[in-house]
């Protein structure tokens, strides 16, 4: 199958920059266009990019000139990391031109008619776009970074078990601030107690994602989500410890169980980039921990681990998962390939 020709909306940073490397070689997709703002727009990718990855730029990618947000494409399936400032604006004209936008941005995901999209939770939330009054275009987003982490854990239990409340603490990494992010003297030797609207957006996104599409509306899932945000030296990767009532009362080995053995559509699918096992459990009562297993299965993986009983709600873990690719431009990626496979995207 010839590769479909992919645009980058926000390439220059941190997820764009993530979304470079994920597409360079990718099966179905080829990196066609890179846009950013004014500031980098007419500039080789390779001298505007701040690159900040631990791999060089891939050399078809490195020459390309970007292009500016106002600039028509021609590539059907635009990836998109923009700033929030603009990314509203500028997603739905793309989606009003035909284009399927598949998002990180906050903008448009508490839209009614957006989903927010994990292939292996709420798949069947894909079918509200078509109520979406973009004639051949679309918009779907993932959810924020931290959200990703704790609804992926939390999917498993609330189909098994029922999920009735949640308390989640987390302690954020300094790449989840985009590019140059926290100042070092703010960060270093500090944790930061307040990430902005960071609190909001746990607790809307996730009872949303874990809702009842109902053939009309995505209904938000009934129990209540308490989060408390901070920003933590660690360069990738949100920790997250996380307390849940559960309405059928399960033991931690039943828990770990669950966890281990969930799977969905994209694994069945073997999408390029499915990780076999969407949840890592951990027996060790040391992790899992940023330095040490953020970059299992690639980064698209959510590790869960210290999995024990909890004597104010039922049952505590710690949740730990990779930002900027599960919790950004990964599951972007994997809601585009997902789409493609399953005809929401026709090229
Ligand atoms: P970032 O490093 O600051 O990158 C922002 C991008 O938006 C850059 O490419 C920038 O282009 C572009 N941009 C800024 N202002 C623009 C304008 N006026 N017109 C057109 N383009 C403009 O931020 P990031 O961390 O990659 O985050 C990108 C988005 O993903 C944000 O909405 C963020 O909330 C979301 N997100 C981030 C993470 C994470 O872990 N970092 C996780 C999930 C979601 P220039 O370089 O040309 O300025």
């Amino acid at each position: 199958m010839e590769k479909i020709p992919v645009a980058i909306l926000g390439a220059t940073g941190q997820v764009g920059q993530k979304f470079v490397l994920l597409l360079a070689n990718h099966p179905l997709f080829r990196v066609h266009e890179l846009v950013a703002s004014q500031r980098s727009a007419g500039k080789k990718y390779a001298e505007i990019a701040s690159w900040k990855q631990t791999t060089p730029i891939p050399a078809e990618v490195a020459g390309m000139t970007v292009k500016y947000t106002d600039d028509a494409l021609s590539s059907p399936i635009l990836f998109s990391g923009l700033d929030s400032s603009v990314a509203g604006a500028v997603e739905e004209a793309y989606a009003r031109k035909g284009h399927h936008v598949s998002s990180n941005s906050k903008n448009h995901r508490m839209d009614p008619d957006v989903p927010i999209v994990i292939p292996e939770v709420n798949p069947e939330h894909l079918e509200i776009i078509k109520r979406q009054p973009y004639g051949g275009g679309s918009i779907v987003t993932n959810s924020n970074c931290s959200t990703m982490f704790l609804v992926m854990s939390l999917a498993p239990l609330h189909r098994e078990f029922g999920v009735e409340a949640v308390q989640v603490t987390t302690m954020q990494a300094i790449s989840g601030a985009g590019y140059p992010g926290v100042p070092s003297m703010d960060i270093l030797g500090n944790v930061i107690p307040y990430i902005g609207e960071e609190e909001e957006k746990m607790e809307r996104e996730t009872k949303k994602m874990l809702g009842t599409f109902t053939g009309a509306a995505i209904e938000p899932a009934p129990f209540a989500v308490s989060a408390q945000c901070n920003r933590v030296a660690v360069f990738d990767g949100h920790m997250e410890t996380v307390s849940v009532r559960l309405a059928a009362k399960a033991s931690p080995e039943a828990v770990r169980k669950v966890l281990r053995e969930f799977r969905g559509e994209p694994q069945q699918m073997k999408l390029p980039s499915a990780p076999a096992q969407p949840i890592i459990v951990f027996e060790e009562n040391d992790r899992p921990q940023p330095a040490r297993d953020v970059w299992l299965a690639g980064g698209m993986a959510t590790l869960v681990g210290r999995v024990r009983p909890c004597p104010v709600l039922d049952i505590k873990m710690v949740v730990l998962g990779h930002n900027t690719i599960r919790g950004a431009a990964g599951a972007a990626v994997l809601n585009g390939e997902f789409m493609l496979k399953k005809g929401y995207i026709k090229v």
